[in-house]
């Protein structure tokens, strides 16, 4: 049977795992959750939408004759990562996870690590009044009982009810150190509240904070599944060649 690798996506690495194959005539579905209607940048064929579950992901794996799966999503992604393990566990699809690294504390990095939102929620109004809060979309409403913060939050897509008191700025990045300066700065930010997602996209903020000695609420990530995990796309496209 022809190779068919189905990578689940929704970030920087997948895209590029994706461009990847396909220069090495491997076919390749990049699979989005559709929340953020992005993909135009994605190279090759690309699905957009919910399997419908474990169940549901396990049913399009023997439709669509996948041969391989790479999970590429997001660190804090963890209901679709587990979906896949049990999907492909059901149907004896072989399962690569595919995690960026970590980001670490350099030299002048105030970081204050917290298990989750709920964590980062309680710790906040102990630590600073305006803050910028960078944890998705979802991750708002863990702190809608802060009280006396203002936030300033920045989203991909805005939504229609900001659930915190502040302001939304609707952007993708990749954010230059010059821009997170202005807006912390313009903001009067004195704190910074982000997931401990890793990569280069997003990672000015963290300079940007080391610069003007902001504290940083670190939310860390959920554990991985188990099972073979990468943390480069280079080993990804090694895992595969040697399975495919
Ligand atoms: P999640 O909580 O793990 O997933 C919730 C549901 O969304 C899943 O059960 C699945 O629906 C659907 N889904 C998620 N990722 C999908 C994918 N790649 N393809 C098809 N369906 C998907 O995920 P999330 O945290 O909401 O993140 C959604 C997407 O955004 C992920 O693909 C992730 O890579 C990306 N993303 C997430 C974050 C973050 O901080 N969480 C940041 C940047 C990008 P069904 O059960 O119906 O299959």
């Amino acid at each position: 049977m022809a190779a068919r690798v189905l990578i689940l996506g929704g970030t920087v690495e997948a895209a590029d795992l994706a461009g990847r194959l396909d220069v090495l005539g491997v076919t390749a579905v990049v699979s989005l959750a559709g929340r953020t209607g992005g993909g135009t940048d994605v190279p090759g064929q690309v699905r957009v939408g919910g399997f419908g579950g474990a169940d549901g992901m396990a049913e399009y794996l023997r439709r669509n004759g996948i041969t391989a799966v790479v999970d590429a999503t997001h660190p804090f992604a963890a209901t679709v990562s587990a979906h896949a393990r049990t999907a492909c566990a059901e149907t004896g699809t072989p399962r690569l996870q595919l995690r960026r690294p970590s980001w670490t504390a350099r030299p002048g990095d105030n970081w204050i690590p917290v298990a989750d939102l709920a964590a980062a929620a309680a710790r906040l109004p102990g630590i600073g009044r305006r803050a910028f809060l960078t944890v998705g979309a979802q991750g708002l409403a863990a702190f809608s009982g802060c009280r006396d913060v203002w936030f300033l939050v920045r989203l991909i897509v805005a939504p229609p009810v900001l659930p915190v008191p502040g302001q939304v700025i609707a952007a993708r990045g990749p954010f230059s150190l010059d821009e997170e300066l202005r807006l912390l700065r313009d903001h009067r930010i004195d704190v910074l509240v982000t997931k401990a997602s890793g990569g280069d996209a997003t990672s000015a903020k963290l300079d940007a904070a080391r610069q003007l000695g902001l504290p940083v609420l670190m939310v860390d990530r959920p554990p991985a599944e188990q099972g073979p995990l990468v943390t480069s796309v280079d080993e990804a496209v090694t895992w595969l060649q040697q399975r495919l």
